[in-house]
């Protein structure tokens, strides 16, 4: 199959035209790239899992463009889902409710629970307009590799895979969605994101965050591995570790990389690094970029500890998947 890379109307007409032929098509939103199909065609939602080689019991969000879309898509609106949506949709977050009876298993992976989300990216919202259907899409990264921000990180993995990859430029977050499931008493942070659970504790008073042993797949990244680079990666807490992990890997003829904040880099004696910038936006908006780069250029990724708070907590809860917890 020959995978297209189109921009503007033109990509939109065909993805839309592909979406009602049942087929997949990848996207841009602001958080990262989706892989979408029809959420109400189970033929459809089944190519998205063959494309991206991912395990069936892993369940997809599903993405609207504004509140008519959720018709037929649950069951029940919580006022904690209620209260989520009308504060920060549109916007990167996803938010777990009762699912509707025309929305596939295949897309809850058998859950009676379906994970909504009203992108704020403007292509992804007119592109799902067009469609005239909600659109079900993990991200459209092979199964296990690093989640994709832009049109040619999506090629990589996908090309021969896809009919259409629709190119919108950079994501503007870089971390895939906060996930809230509103379904249950208290909400609970089931994947964090760019909106932090202090900031959804504005909101609702108290929200759980995740922590426990992990029975069935709720959230990903617990029972897959996810956001690995091909090579490894470690943690380093600070410029001193940061550089002595690059020297060992240096000596064991390992070409190393160190993927840090602008001031860090500064700190490394022109050794090879990626700057992702100063602020916790530009950080966690380049890191994936950075991570896809990182691979390309060497072979061993050192990357550095930006710490717990805020949406810093969001882009290490995805640094240390990709590491495999190894901190030096
Ligand atoms: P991705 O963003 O590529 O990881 O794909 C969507 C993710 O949303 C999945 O990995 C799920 O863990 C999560 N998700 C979707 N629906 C649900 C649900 N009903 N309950 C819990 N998590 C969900
Ligand atoms: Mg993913």
């Amino acid at each position: 199959m020959q995978t297209l890379v189109l921009k503007g109307e033109e990509a939109l007409k065909k993805g839309a035209e592909l979406i009602r032929a049942g087929e997949v098509v990848a996207f841009p939103t602001e958080t990262v790239y989706g892989l979408g199909a029809d959420a109400f065609n189970e033929v459809a939602v089944r190519k998205i899992f063959e494309a991206k080689g991912r395990p069936s019991d892993n369940p997809l969000i599903v993405h609207i463009a504004d509140e008519k879309g959720l018709e037929g898509l649950v069951s029940d609106v919580s006022d904690s889902a209620e209260a989520i949506m009308k504060k920060f949709m549109p916007g990167p977050i996803t938010v777990i409710m009762k699912k509707g009876e025309k929305v596939p298993l295949s897309v809850t992976a058998g859950l009676d629970t379906v994970g909504i989300r009203m992108p704020s990216n403007a292509v992804s919202r007119e592109f799902i307009r067009e469609c005239g259907t909600p659109i079900a899409a993990p991200s459209a990264n092979r199964s296990t590799h690093i989640s994709p921000t832009n049109a040619e990180h999506v090629f990589e993995d996908m090309d021969g895979r896809i009919p259409l990859i629709i190119d919108g430029g950079e994501s503007e977050v870089g971390i895939e969605s906060t996930i809230v499931d509103a379904s249950t008493d208290v909400p609970t942070i089931l994947r964090p994101g760019a909106i932090t659970a202090e900031m959804l504790a504005e909101v609702l008073g108290a929200v759980r965050t995740f922590s426990g042993k992990v029975v069935v797949a709720k959230a990903p990244g617990m029972k897959y591995k996810h956001y690995a680079p091909s090579c490894e990666t470690v943690v380093a807490i600070g410029a001193e570790s940061a550089t002595k992990a690059y020297d060992d890997a240096e000596n064991k003829g390992l070409s190393p990389v160190v993927i840090a904040r602008s001031s860090t880099c500064a700190k490394l004696g022109g050794r090879t690094h990626i700057d992702l910038g100063e602020s916790d936006v530009e950080i966690c908006r380049n890191i994936y970029a950075a991570l896809h780069r990182g691979e390309k250029i060497a072979n061993f990724i050192v990357c550095e500890h930006f710490g717990n708070e805020g949406v810093c907590g969001s882009v290490m809860n995805r640094v240390m998947k990709s590491a495999g917890g190894k901190t030096v």
